[in-house]
């Protein structure tokens, strides 16, 4: 595997490969990060492999997607690490690149000024703005921070141009409106969803979860199992969504370490709060802080129609 960090090494050594004898229609699928890697991106590596002969993957804290007084500064940063763990299951190149690189604009006017005008340029373009869907949930908890999103992933996309690009469920509002930034524009671009990577005990994994000592883990895991006993109300005994909710949230009463921001039932098709009257597939979603990190996970939910 070959780590690169300008925009222009890493297009060369793409189109290394598509030069390579019976490389000409070589498939490119792109796996974007921000390291400290763990099991569940490498599912998405592996995810990728399945589709593409090049498995590239970006590794890139973005500045543009963190708000003031959250962690970008602390955000575990572990290359060496990942760049063994990428080898392991098979990436063929890594772009690691510097914030300059990105945002050339940071190059140019510094690093202040460089993010306001990156920030600037991106809400230029309708595409790139997360709207409504984009000030809901973490949207709500995180002003900012989608716009943040859409603005590096549509960057990366630009650089690596790939054929297939794949995302974890586990990010499930970010995965929504990267599909939709992608149908408008990188139409030709297939965006692979993948499932939830887990702990053995339910806690969904994360780069931050490295936050966590033994006692706040423990907590963490408890957010996995409110979303089971939800599921499991509705799948069961015909549970509606609203009793739904009730149910989970119940869980998370003896629980109050984990400090619930949001329990919420969405129609993934819109990202919308559904009603009792809802059938069908639903996401349940929850996010709670835990000490002083924030944590995310969700949970598909079949509504059936009442049977008559
Ligand atoms: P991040 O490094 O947190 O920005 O995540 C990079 C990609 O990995 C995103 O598409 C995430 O949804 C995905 N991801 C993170 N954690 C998991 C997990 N536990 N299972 C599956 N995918 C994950």
């Amino acid at each position: 595997m070959k780590t690169l960090v300008t925009a222009a090494d890493l297009q060369a050594a793409i189109d290394e490969e598509r030069d390579l004898p019976g490389c000409a229609g070589l498939k490119v699928a792109f796996v974007p990060t921000m390291g400290a890697l763990h099991e569940g991106h490498l599912s998405l590596v592996r995810k990728a492999r399945e589709y593409a002969d090049l498995v590239v993957v970006s590794i890139f804290v973005n500045p543009l997607q963190f708000g003031a007084g959250e962690d970008f500064d602390k955000y575990p940063r572990t290359l060496e690490a990942d760049e063994a763990l990428l080898e392991s299951a098979g990436a063929d190149l890594l772009f690691a690149p510097t914030v300059e690189v990105i945002y050339p604009e940071v190059g140019e006017l510094g690093v202040a000024a460089g993010i306001a005008a990156a920030r600037a340029q991106s809400k230029l373009n309708p595409a790139l703005k997360s709207g409504p869907v984009g000030a809901t949930f973490e949207g709500a908890a995180r002003p900012g921070h989608f716009d943040g999103m859409l603005a590096v992933v549509a960057r990366l996309f630009e650089l690596v141009k790939p054929d297939f690009a794949v995302f974890g469920a586990k990010d499930a509002q970010q995965l929504f409106l990267i599909r939709r930034m992608a149908a408008d524009l990188f139409p030709d671009l297939h965006i692979i969803e993948a499932p939830i990577v887990r702990e053995a005990s339910g806690l969904a994994m994360s780069s931050r979860n490295r936050y966590l000592d033994q006692a706040a883990l423990e907590v963490a895991g408890h957010l996995s199992k409110a979303l089971k006993v939800g599921k499991a109300a509705a799948e069961t005994i015909g549970a509606k969504p609203s009793l739904v909710i009730n149910a989970a949230r119940a869980r998370l009463e003896g629980v109050p370490e984990a400090k619930l921001d949001y329990l919420a039932l969405v129609d993934p098709s819109s990202f919308e709060p559904i009603d009792d009257s809802f059938t069908g597939r639903a996401l349940m979603l929850i996010a709670a802080v835990v000490g002083s990190t924030r944590l995310i996970d969700n949970l598909t939910i079949d509504f059936q129609e009442p049977s008559a």
